[in-house]
């Protein structure tokens, strides 16, 4: 596994803990895979400085002659292609750790087109290359057993770890820990939306958490049959639930694992299906973005009810919850178009957050050509 040794009383100090903001808003860009760099996918995609992007995006003008467009963006952070999991957790999920554990709830978000990375950052490859679930239990472990151990901290002394996995396909709950079976969720008497009969595991270190993740991953995969996996359409819900020893619900993690972007813009698919899946997600993809800027601005009223997606992760959404959102993006020149959309959403979920000092997305024409289909665009993909 990989030790990065940080201790969790001496939490990592981002730009956005300092200032108190309730969300962070993060891109990710991942490397051209072999099978693009051996198609000669041309790299558009520059990350700068940590939290800067540049989309060098080729367009034609009027009389047939190229030209790039410069579309510049800020975040809170920015990873590029050489950043590993590691790195990205210890700026996105583990800063939410630290609240989790004080008994807060938190969310961790990963938006983007299918394939550009989603799953590669929550799941990883177990047991060789973790991901955020896995990186986020390690943390919650060690410090479970480091405080029950010297009983000198704000974690109460007997604090139990639980998990629940299931997914969101047009706008119906399936538990992935139990056979995909369907799930219903309800607001009770104090507004508090459960979901009635939802399994959740208990489980006493990493390994069990994976072993765990690991089953519901694989009733993911299998489920309606079709031409495009049916992951590329639902949403995953991966929830840590941590309960005191009466059974009292403490501190909540959950993980996000959206449905591919692209989707959400399928209204004119001749498939009737697919038509009714894209309008599902595009619903809950505006609903999100909503329900994470009211939160971020404190709002009184939050549309949760307006998709499956936040109803269910409506105590997430008040209080002092706290979210981030990890926007994945593909380097490609093919995904340009995509890659442009899930960075104005991303900058969209911010745009009213922030205060004042938020930078402004720019576009500039680029004097000479940025790429020609062939060049590296100045970025090579190192994996790391
Ligand atoms: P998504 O879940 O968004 O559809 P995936 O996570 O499945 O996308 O990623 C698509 C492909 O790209 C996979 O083969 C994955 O291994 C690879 N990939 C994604 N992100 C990275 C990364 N940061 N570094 C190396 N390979 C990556
Ligand atoms: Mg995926």
């Amino acid at each position: 596994g990989c030790n990065y040794g940080l201790p969790l009383s001496s939490p990592v100090s981002t730009r956005k803990e300092a200032g108190g903001q309730r969300i962070s808003v993060c891109v990710r860009k991942r490397p051209l895979t072999y099978a693009e760099n051996r198609r000669g996918e041309a790299d558009v995609v520059t990350a700068h400085d940590g939290d800067s992007v540049v989309v060098h995006e080729s367009k034609e003008a009027v009389d047939l002659t190229q030209y790039i467009l410069q579309h510049r963006f800020n975040y809170d952070e920015v990873f590029g292609e050489e950043s590993s999991n590691v790195d990205v957790y210890l700026k996105t999920a583990f800063p939410l750790i630290q609240h989790v554990l004080n008994g807060g709830k938190a969310t961790c978000f990963a938006y983007g087109q299918t394939g550009a990375g989603k799953t590669h950052t929550m799941l990883g490859c177990p047991p060789q290359r973790q991901g955020l679930y896995a990186l986020a239990a390690r943390d919650i472990f060690t410090q479970l057993h480091s405080t029950q151990d010297c009983g000198n901290s704000t974690v109460p002394s007997h604090v139990y770890v639980y998990v629940s996995f299931f997914e969101i396909y047009c706008g119906q709950l399936y538990d992935l820990l139990d056979c995909r079976k369907r799930l219903f969720a309800r607001e009770d008497g104090h507004q508090v939306v459960q979901i009635a009969g939802l399994r959740e595991v208990k489980v006493e270190s990493v390994n069990s958490l994976l072993e765990v993740i690991l089953w519901g991953t694989g009733e993911r995969t299998q489920g309606v049959s079709g031409v495009n996996p049916v992951s590329s359409r639902s949403h995953a819900l991966l929830q840590i639930q941590l309960r005191d020893s009466g059974n009292r619900a403490t501190g909540k993690m959950s993980f996000v694992d959206l449905a591919g972007s692209e989707r959400a813009a399928d209204s004119r698919d001749p498939d009737r299906l697919s038509r009714m899946e894209g309008a599902e997600i595009n619903q809950s993809l505006l609903a999100l973005k909503e329900c994470i800027r009211s939160l971020d601005q404190e709002q009184s009223h939050t549309p949760f009810r307006q998709s499956k997606l936040t109803q269910v992760l409506k105590d997430s959404f008040v209080g002092d919850s706290k979210t981030c959102m990890i926007a994945n993006v593909s380097p490609s020149h093919l995904a340009t178009k995509h890659t442009l959309n899930t960075l104005r959403y991303a900058d969209r979920v911010k745009e009213l957050g922030g205060g004042g000092g938020r930078r402004r997305p720019t576009v500039t024409p680029s004097p000479s050509p940025k790429h020609d289909q062939t060049s590296s665009s100045g970025t090579s993909a190192s994996r790391g």
